[in-house]
């Protein structure tokens, strides 16, 4: 059987207190006992000590003395001279004295003859009980002896008994009160005790306290200070821990944590997205999920206490160029990776060596044509005229390159730097289209290119003037450029929803896909003789596509049917 608290509570008072009552009794019995023996002990010294007195006084015969003083006194009275012999004795007939065997042995008398007091308690055989002897010396004339009186302890012990009972009554008693007392204070306390574990357990749930305690109010008090410092520390943890959360969340870089196994603990949203990873990663390590051989070496390099940067490229479609920093995490915990997506400045510094490299090689070319052809002259050609006309005349066309090079490098450069201002205007296409094939027509005339322009005259953009113009010229200029003679151009203009679309299309060789993509890029030619001898810079596409995309458009090059290439600029068509 299994006791409750309470049970147990109850049961160990009662033992308790019942325990006290018996230790308590026992000790007091033998305390009353020894009292009730030290008292009839005095009472029978003096008892004999009167005895004696009298003994000296009477001359009556012994044996009635004593049967005088025994029955005076209750006690039993013995009468023993010197010799040992028995002279009388209350209890015994005067006429049985004499088979009464000697008494000089009893150990009270001879006490009583050696210290002139003799104690005995033992059983006596004349009276068939246990007995307490005490003995003093007499002198009554010429008679001397012992007078001994005697008690049956048989009449102490009954009061002792009846003391015993009345101690075991109120022994009784007393436990039947502490057992009540000890039932009530086990409810109690056991009540006191379940309301504390109560409110343990309510703030251990972040719960109100059942009972509001005074600030002071003992343990209850301590627990509620205690449960309220808990909340305010769980708190502050639960409020630094989304404060840590939304700077990671919301960082451009990847985060990945791992421990010691290299299993991964932490993994932000920016690092998901660069490593197009999905959001469920508990339980797999590193190696697992992100396959990348150099961030494993990276890792283990900061697990052994050695952070570092490394560069690698990540296993996506397509892959990414990221830059990665490795840090040992405190107390040897794990390391912690900072990713850097890198792949945009890679390219861009890609680009502006490209770019650097194209200009070179673009401005050797006509300056050594130019050096080349004035030391021939100064060689001697300059003295034949018809010979030197041919020299200036290459001289010229270099200049002129280098001038349209530098100049639409120029422009490229401003437009990039963003310095070229963009004032979009609502703009009528048709005047700007005619005056355009004006500036081409002299060259277009030379080659008996046609050019006709399919612009609707009400139909309005949203641009900047100075821009289309340079958009549009660039267009068709290469149309004329790289149509071959006889053929033809038209221009045209179409508005579909809030876009105008203008194409320039050409009967001339046209572009192969492959080409299509690229020939917006910064000196990209599909044919770099070609180009060179219609006097291109490779920049001309690179300049309308920039511009385009700055007026809110797009560009954009289609094989035009059967032959030839279809040019296309779509603007925002001017507010109604
Ligand atoms: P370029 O100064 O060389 O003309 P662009 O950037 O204007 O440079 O053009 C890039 C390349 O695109 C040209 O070199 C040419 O090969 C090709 N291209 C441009 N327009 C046409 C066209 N209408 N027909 C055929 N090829 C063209």
């Amino acid at each position: 059987m299994r006791l409750d608290f309470r049970g147990k509570l109850f049961l160990v008072s009662v033992l308790l207190v019942l325990s006290v009552v018996l230790v308590a009794g026992g000790y007091l019995e033998g305390q009353i006992r020894e009292w009730a023996h030290g008292r009839a002990e005095a009472e029978l010294l003096a008892q004999a000590r009167v005895g004696r007195v009298a003994l000296a006084y009477d001359s009556a015969p012994a044996d009635a003395v004593a049967d005088q003083l025994g029955a005076a006194s209750g006690a039993r009275v013995t009468i023993i001279d010197a010799t040992g012999k028995v002279l009388g004795d209350s209890e015994i007939a005067a006429d049985e004295l004499a088979a009464v065997d000697s008494h000089s042995d009893r150990p009270e008398v001879i006490a009583a003859v050696a210290a002139g007091e003799g104690r005995a308690v033992r059983y006596s055989a004349t009276l068939g009980t246990d007995m307490m002897y005490i003995a003093v010396p007499f002198t009554a004339g010429a008679v001397t002896g012992t007078l001994r009186v005697a008690r049956p302890l048989e009449e102490m012990d009954a009061a002792v008994r009846r003391l015993r009972i009345a101690l075991g009554i109120a022994g009784l008693l007393s436990l039947a009160g502490a057992v009540v007392l000890s039932g009530l204070a086990s409810h109690f306390l056991a009540r006191t005790l379940r309301t504390l574990v109560e409110d343990a357990r309510r703030a251990v749930d972040g719960e109100e306290p059942r009972v509001p305690a005074e600030p002071n109010d003992g343990m209850i008090g301590s627990l509620n200070r205690m449960a309220a410092e808990l909340e305010t520390t769980v708190g502050m943890l639960a409020a630094e821990r989304s404060r840590f959360e939304a700077v990671l969340e919301s960082m451009d870089e990847g985060v990945v944590a791992v421990d010691q196994t290299q299993q991964l603990t932490l993994i932000n949203r920016a690092a998901l997205g660069l490593l197009s990873l999905s959001i469920e990663h508990s339980g797999s390590t590193l190696a697992e999920r992100i396959p990348i051989p150099a961030l494993h070496e990276l890792v283990q390099r900061a697990l052994a206490g050695h952070p570092e940067r490394r560069e690698f490229e990540t296993r996506t479609t397509p892959p990414r160029q990221v830059q990665a920093y490795a840090s040992p995490l405190r107390n040897q915990q794990g390391a912690v990776v900072v990713m850097h997506d890198v792949t945009e400045i890679r390219r861009l510094e890609r680009v502006r060596r490209d770019f650097v490299a194209n200009v070179s090689h673009e401005l050797r070319t006509p300056v050594s044509i130019i050096r080349a052809n004035a030391e021939t002259l100064l060689d001697g050609a300059i003295e034949k005229p018809e010979i030197a006309r041919r020299f200036l005349d290459a001289q010229l066309r270099s200049a002129d390159r280098l001038a349209a090079l530098v100049s639409d490098l120029l422009e490229i450069s401003r437009i990039e730097a963003g310095n070229y201002e963009i004032s979009p205007d609502e703009i009528e296409l048709e005047p700007i289209v005619a005056h355009t094939i004006d500036e081409v027509e002299r060259l277009a005339q030379e080659k008996h290119i046609e050019i006709t322009s399919d612009v609707p005259e009400d139909m309005t953009v949203w641009a900047d003037e100075q821009a289309l113009e340079q958009v549009l010229l660039n267009l068709i200029d290469n149309a004329v450029k790289y149509t071959p003679a006889g053929g033809k151009i038209v221009v045209r203009a179409v508005k579909r929803d809030d876009m105008v679309r203008v194409e320039v299309e050409d009967n001339g060789p046209g572009i192969e896909a492959r080409h299509r993509a690229r020939v917006f890029e910064r000196f990209y030619r599909v044919d770099k003789g070609r180009s060179r001898e219609v006097g291109g810079t490779g920049l001309g596409l690179a300049i309308v596509k920039h511009l385009a995309e700055a007026m809110d458009g797009q560009v954009g090059v289609e094989p035009s049917e059967p032959q030839g290439s279809l040019f296309w600029l779509t603007l925002p068509a001017a507010p109604d």
